[in-house]
This record gives C-alpha cells, sequence and structure tokens, in this order.
C-alpha cells in the first residue's frame, strides 16, 4: 500500500520549494508498526541532497525570506497553523498510522503543531533588542538577528510535536531551515512541507530531506553551511551530533530523553494523582523523552499507590493505532526487541501489574506488554536507564531527604513532577530536583506550547518552546555608536 501525504509522492524531498527524488533516486521502505507491512516508500536522502538543500536556504535568506518583515514572517506562520488545522484529521491519520500512536493522542499532535504556529506567529515581532546606557556621547542597542541555516534532526516518536517547536521557533526569527525527519517516520514531516509551500513561505527557507541518520542527518550536523544544529533523539547519536557541530563552533540545541521521576508524598491526593501517574508511563507506549518511568512513593501510601496503579494497568487496552486504544506498537520490532529486553532484566522485581495483549493482534506489530514493577532499589537498571516503552517502576522512599536523593539520582534531568499538599516541600523540591521543569500537582501541564522545556545532564542542554526559544534560535548583536 502506498501513503500520499497530501496527494505527494512521498519518495520525494523538499528542496527549494521543489519537491524532487533523491540525487541518487535512492528510497528507504517505510513499515507500518501496527501491521509490520509496508506502507510506502521514502527518499534516502544523502549528502549531496542535504547540500542541495542548504545551498537553498542559503538562497532563501539572500532573496525573499530574508528580506521579510518580523510581521510577515508571522502572517506566513498564522497561515500555516490555519492549513494545518484545515488537515488535521488527515495529518492525524498519517502519524497515527507513521508512528503507531493511538488515534486521540495524534489528533492532540496536530493540535500542537497548529498552536506552535500559532504562538511562533504571534511571537515574530515581539522579540526585540535593549538600549544599554553607556560612556557619554555612545548610544548602544542590541539586534536579535537569525542564526542563519537551521538544521532540524528530528526523532520518529512526536514528529508534528517536534518539528513545531523547532521549526516554528526557527522561522519566526527568520532562519531558513533544513528538516531531517527520522527514518521510522516521515510522512508528517513531508505532509508539513507541503503546507507551509502552500501557506506561501518563500522556497528554500523550509526544506525536508528524509533519509538515514548516519547519511542524510551526520551531512547536516557535519556541514559548514549550517549555522545551528536541533537535534532530538539518544544520548549516543546527540553526542556526535554535538562533535560534528562542534567542527564547525556553531550551537547545539540537544533534546535527549530522561528518567523522569514523579514523588508522591504521604498527603499527597491520591485520587487526584492516579491518571498522571500512569498516563505520562504510558502514553505514546512510553515512547516520550519526558515520559515518567520512574514512582517514587513515600512508605506510609506505597501499597495503596502502587495496588491503584496496578489496577489501571490490568484495564490498559492494546491494539493498533487506527483502533485509538491505550497502548498502541512500538516504533519497529528493533525497538520492541530493545524494550523486551529491559523487561528481561525486570526478573528480579515484582509484578505489580500489567496491561494484556488481546488475541488477534496483527502478528507482525511492536506490541509489548505495558508493565509496571514494584520494589526497585533506586539503582536497578530499570530505575536508571531510559527504557522507552510502556514500563514503569516504584520505588519506595521515607522521607523528603530520601525522595530527593533517589530523584536526583540518575545521569538525566528533563522532567520531575511531586505530589505533596504541603507548600514549603514543594518550594524546596521545585528548587532542588535537578529537571528542566518541575511539576507540583500535576505532570506535564497539558504539554503548552509555552512552556521552556530542555534538560540537563544526559537530557540535554538548550531549551525549546515558549518564548525562550526565540532567543536559542537567534544571535544577539551590539552595537556602539560614537556620536559625541
Ligand atoms: P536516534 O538518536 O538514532 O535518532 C534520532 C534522529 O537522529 C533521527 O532522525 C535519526 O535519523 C538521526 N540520526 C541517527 N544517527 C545520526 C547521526 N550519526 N548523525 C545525525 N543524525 C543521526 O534515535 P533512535 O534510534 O530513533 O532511538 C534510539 C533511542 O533514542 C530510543 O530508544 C530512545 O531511548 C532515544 N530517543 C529519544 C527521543 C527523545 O525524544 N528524547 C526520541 C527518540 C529516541
Amino acid at each position: 500500500m502506498t501513503v500520499k501525504p497530501l496527494g505527494l509522492d512521498p519518495a520525494q524531498c523538499l528542496i527549494g520549494g521543489i519537491w524532487q527524488a533523491p540525487a541518487d533516486g535512492a528510497v528507504l521502505p517505510l513499515t507500518d508498526p501496527s501491521t509490520g507491512t509496508a506502507l510506502c516508500e521514502i527518499a534516502r536522502g544523502r549528502a549531496a541532497d542535504i547540500d542541495a538543500a542548504i545551498s537553498a536556504a542559503q538562497a532563501a535568506l539572500a532573496g525573499d525570506w530574508g528580506r521579510a518583515t518580523a510581521a510577515e514572517r508571522g502572517r506566513v506562520l498564522a497561515r500555516i497553523s490555519q492549513l494545518v488545522q484545515e488537515q488535521a484529521e488527515h495529518l492525524a491519520e498519517l502519524e497515527a498510522r507513521d508512528v503507531g500512536k493511538p488515534l486521540r493522542q495524534a489528533r492532540a499532535d496536530v493540535t500542537a503543531l497548529a498552536r506552535y504556529m500559532e504562538f511562533y506567529a504571534g511571537a515574530a515581532d515581539k522579540v526585540h533588542g535593549s538600549t544599554i546606557p553607556y560612556l557619554d556621547g555612545y548610544t548602544v542597542y542590541t539586534l536579535r538577528e537569525p542564526h542563519g541555516v537551521t538544521g532540524h534532526i528530528v526523532p520518529w516518536n512526536y514528529p508534528m510535536q517536534i518539528i513545531g517547536r523547532s521549526v516554528g521557533a526557527a522561522l519566526a526569527m527568520g532562519n531558513a531551515c533544513v528538516l531531517k525527519p527520522a527514518e521510522e517516520a516521515c510522512l508528517t514531516a513531508l505532509a508539513f512541507g507541503e503546507l507551509a509551500h502552500r501557506a506561501g513561505l518563500p522556497a528554500g527557507a523550509l526544506n525536508v530531506v528524509p533519509g538515514l541518520g548516519a547519511e542524510a542527518g551526520a551531512a547536516l550536523a557535519a556541514h559548514p553551511g549550517v549555522s545551528h544544529v536541533s537535534f532530538t533523539g539518544s544520548v549516543e547519536v546527540g553526542k556526535l551530533v554535538q562533535q560534528a557541530a562542534g567542527g564547525n563552533v556553531v550551537p547545539v540545541t540537544l533534546e535527549l530523553g530522561g528518567k523522569s521521576p514523579q514523588l508522591v508524598f504521604d498527603d499527597a491526593d491520591i485520587d487526584d494523582a492516579l491518571p498522571f501517574l500512569v498516563n505520562a508511563g504510558i502514553q505514546n507506549a512510553g515512547q516520550t523523552c519526558s515520559a515518567s518511568s520512574r514512582i517514587l512513593v513515600q512508605r506510609g501510601v506505597y501499597d495503596q499507590v502502587v495496588e491503584a496503579m496496578a489496577a489501571r494497568y490490568c484495564g490498559l487496552r492494546v491494539g493498533p493505532a487506527m483502533d485509538d486504544l491505550d497502548v498502541g506498537p512500538l516504533i519497529s520490532e528493533r525497538q520492541r526487541a530493545r524494550v523486551e529486553g529491559f523487561l528481561a532484566q525486570g526478573r528480579d522485581l515484582e509484578v505489580a501489574g500489567q496491561g494484556m495483549l488481546p488475541e488477534g493482534l496483527p502478528e507482525g506489530g511492536a506490541y509489548v506488554t505495558p508493565t509496571l514493577f514494584a520494589g526497585a532499589a533506586a539503582s536497578h537498571v530499570l530505575a536508571q536507564d531510559e527504557v522507552f516503552g510502556p514500563v514503569q517502576v516504584a520505588i519506595p522512599f521515607d522521607d523528603e531527604a530520601e525522595a530527593l536523593a533517589i530523584a536526583n539520582g540518575t545521569a538525566y534531568g528533563l522532567v520531575a513532577s511531586v505530589w505533596t499538599r504541603n507548600g514549603a516541600r514543594q518550594m524546596r523540591l521545585a528548587k532542588a530536583l535537578r529537571a528542566g521543569q518541575v511539576f507540583l500537582n500535576n505532570y506535564g501541564a497539558g504539554g503548552g506550547v509555552e512552556l521552556p522545556f530542555g534538560g540537563t545532564g544526559l537530557s540535554g542542554h538548550g531549551r525549546e518552546k515558549g518564548f525562550e526559544a526565540l532567543y536559542g534560535f537567534s544571535a544577539l548583536k551590539t552595537v556602539a555608536a560614537r556620536h559625541g
């Protein structure tokens, strides 16, 4: 079966406003994770195509796009938002089938993409420099300028959301983008390129080159024509991307995942917390950088919380993306084998609750059993390593100091949440937790596009989302005029 995003041939790249096959005509198979069957063929872009995309982006900067005012850039983004909303159901279906995520979750991702475009449309002409009081006879001011050509290397788990937050902010600041989507899921990236084009974005301001990480991705990260690289994905590849960009001394934003904890204290409203505790672990089948895979529970409510979470696990329904149940397949057979490997490492733990794989699941689908483990030591591999599957571990603690030590005791630092009615404890922990985002009596805050996001430690560095991203996607110039 061939899936056609917005009627396009998916085996093409968007370069300089023109859909074209890669220079050598190479293609890659794209697999439906719900069934293991072929969806279509996509372009296998390589270094030559990345080169062409960067030249096209440079031409856009030298032309109409480089001359566009901030207000004009905002208007184009607003039109893209509108077109995304008009194509919402088509985009949701593409994302669901490509990523394997339940349709409802894919619809939420479309809403987020439209909202990113809307937010950055409104923000484009609100970013300005400042004047700096200085010596007598001088006027000093700062300008916020685009970096130039920005590279965007995007993973397969949330293509639309990650494109929205990085490409949206980069375009708002006047950069020209080269987007390299993941080889496992790139259909909505193609559709987004087409919608941006239809919305009137000048040719070359956004180029989309699908391909393998080691080919197109590596070529983009190392290209001397790129002035900023935004990468979301694994720690290993993040390091390679940083090294490659370091060769050209250009800034990099790295968003590399985590082992995010939720801390549940004796005085928490457990009923209120429950849906968040579980959903944060199983959304998108746990393939979420900000998934909460560690549930730290104070001993006084430990049994109660584990039991209630286990009951929810037993009710989880697993199935193909288009059946729109609670948990879909993982992205690929490779990822399934990896998660099964982690599940096997939990054999010394108590299995507190499990979802059920129903009879009749498509044989080739990459399904795993959602699993809640209990009684894990903080040092256990399942309490330390990112699984990237629907797997959570419950860890007991005695007091606040121990909870904090466990929470901060991994190499990651992306997101954390605290469930307590004690206001002083909320304030103490919000400061002490090692994370880019801390949530008090919630988890994720609905994913707001307004909220700066990013990590510390192995979770990466730099911030995307919100207004903060606009600073990351621009460079500050200081102008000092001596006029007497
Ligand atoms: P990955 O890091 O290999 O891929 C992410 C993106 O980087 C893809 O577009 C890929 O093509 C590209 N890429 C791969 N090698 C590259 C290279 N040498 N140079 C430049 N770009 C390159 O991630 P993955 O293999 O898809 O997943 C592996 C693990 O990464 C997962 O199990 C998970 O732990 C983690 N992950 C995290 C996130 C996140 O949101 N933080 C997303 C996806 C994967």
